[in-house]
């Protein structure tokens, strides 16, 4: 479990942490090439899998199968469920449900898992195996493996996934392309974030150079939706409650989606993942945030901010984690209850962030 409100809490969601050392590149490089010619190898992406989690983990797993690693199985917690737009992403062949994955791998890679809270059940696989990899990109990593590629300045976890798949001496093809763009595109808001560096723009150069087709595979993941989909959002977005005075005065803007909305749709709760997009917008509001039932008194919360107040805080506080400027947790209890606990860890002092 991630949780507590402990200082070496929240000390782990600042972004002190360094990229990998030349050791753990090598200590990477070594565990995948010492690897048997019949030794089994687990990826695992995390709970509820964005873009980034799958389309590193895929792309990665497609790079193993180059490499002739045979053995190869791609899973993720829960249920063996994929969001619509993923389900015509190169190398979905990889994926077994997760009560199918091996139950003892010679070796378990970790993409986009920034704590053992959000693998779930296969949290026993890093006991099980005989080596732990964890790729990532989280400030907040807890450092669960015994590998760790982690890179907080990473804009997505697929960043480090390209530079390992290049000191493997894999190409880039078109499928390993596209599950990495898919992967940089979502967590850079397709390349509209901060994060997106010269560097971010100089991989995808180098990705789109293999001849994916961007518009039509952004369109498929993050421009489609079905009508009934377009309806729930409008009757999600129709109560939205705006806070001028919460977050010490930058404001919050909110709304929540229950079971009973998904049901009138007759939609599956990962069509909620966008919306957290329509509600940032509010100009009135740095921080934003929706709560998504998944089930009788449970919600999964999406924060963000648009740049002043550190929302990874707050969901390490409230027992989850993230970025500074977009976070999540679990959360138990009323949406009342739930809204009146993010207010006050919003009202702390400490969560302002300067050079906004
Ligand atoms: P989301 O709002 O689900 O898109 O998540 C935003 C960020 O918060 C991601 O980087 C996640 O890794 C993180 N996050 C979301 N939910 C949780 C959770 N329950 N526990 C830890 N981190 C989370
Ligand atoms: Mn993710
Ligand atoms: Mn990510």
């Amino acid at each position: 479990m991630t949780g507590g409100t402990n200082g070496a809490l929240l000390a782990e969601a600042q972004p002190t942490a360094e990229q990998p050392t030349e050791a753990e590149w090598a200590a990477a490089v070594a565990a995948l090439t010492r690897l048997p010619a019949d030794g089994r190898v687990l990826l695992i992406c995390h709970v509820n899998p964005d873009g980034d989690a799958l389309g590193s983990m895929l792309g990665f797993g497609l790079g193993l199968r180059r490499l002739g690693v045979r053995q190869l199985q791609a899973t993720f917690p829960g249920r063996p469920e994929l969001p619509e737009p993923f389900r015509a992403m190169p190398g979905l062949d990889l994926l077994v449900p997760a009560t199918e994955a091996y139950p003892d791998p010679d070796l378990v890679i970790c993409f986009d898992v920034a704590a053992v809270s959000r693998l779930g059940a296969l949290v026993d696989r890093l006991d099980r195996a005989g080596a732990a990899l964890v790729l990532d990109h989280h400030a907040s990593n807890t450092r669960f493996g015994g590998i760790h590629l982690v890179d907080p300045h990473a804009a997505a976890t697929s960043v480090v996934v390209e530079k390992l798949l290049t000191r493997l001496g894999v190409p880039l093809d078109q499928e390993i392309a596209e599950c990495l763009y898919i992967a940089l595109a979502t967590d850079t808001g397709s390349f509209r974030f901060d994060m997106t560096t010269p560097a971010v723009h100089e991989m995808a150069a180098r990705l789109l150079a293999t001849g994916i087709r961007p518009g039509e595979i952004s369109r498929r993941i993050f421009d489609s939706r079905p009508f009934g989909a377009v309806r729930l959002y409008g009757d999600v977005l129709g109560r939205t409650q705006l806070e001028p005075a919460a977050a010490g005065g930058r404001g919050l803007v909110w709304t929540y989606a229950t079971l009973e909305d998904l049901a009138r749709h007759g939609q599956r709760p990962y069509t909620l993942e966008p919306l957290i997009d329509s509600v940032r917008c509010t100009v009135e509001a740095d921080v934003s945030c929706v709560l998504k039932q998944v089930a009788e008194g449970e919600w999964a919360v999406s924060m963000r901010s648009k740049g002043a107040t550190d929302v990874s805080r707050v969901a390490v506080a409230l027992g989850g984690g993230g970025h500074r400027l977009a976070a999540g947790f679990t959360a138990y209890g009323a949406v009342g209850d739930v809204a009146e606990a993010i207010r006050a860890e919003l009202s702390r002092p400490g969560l302002e962030l300067s050079g906004s």
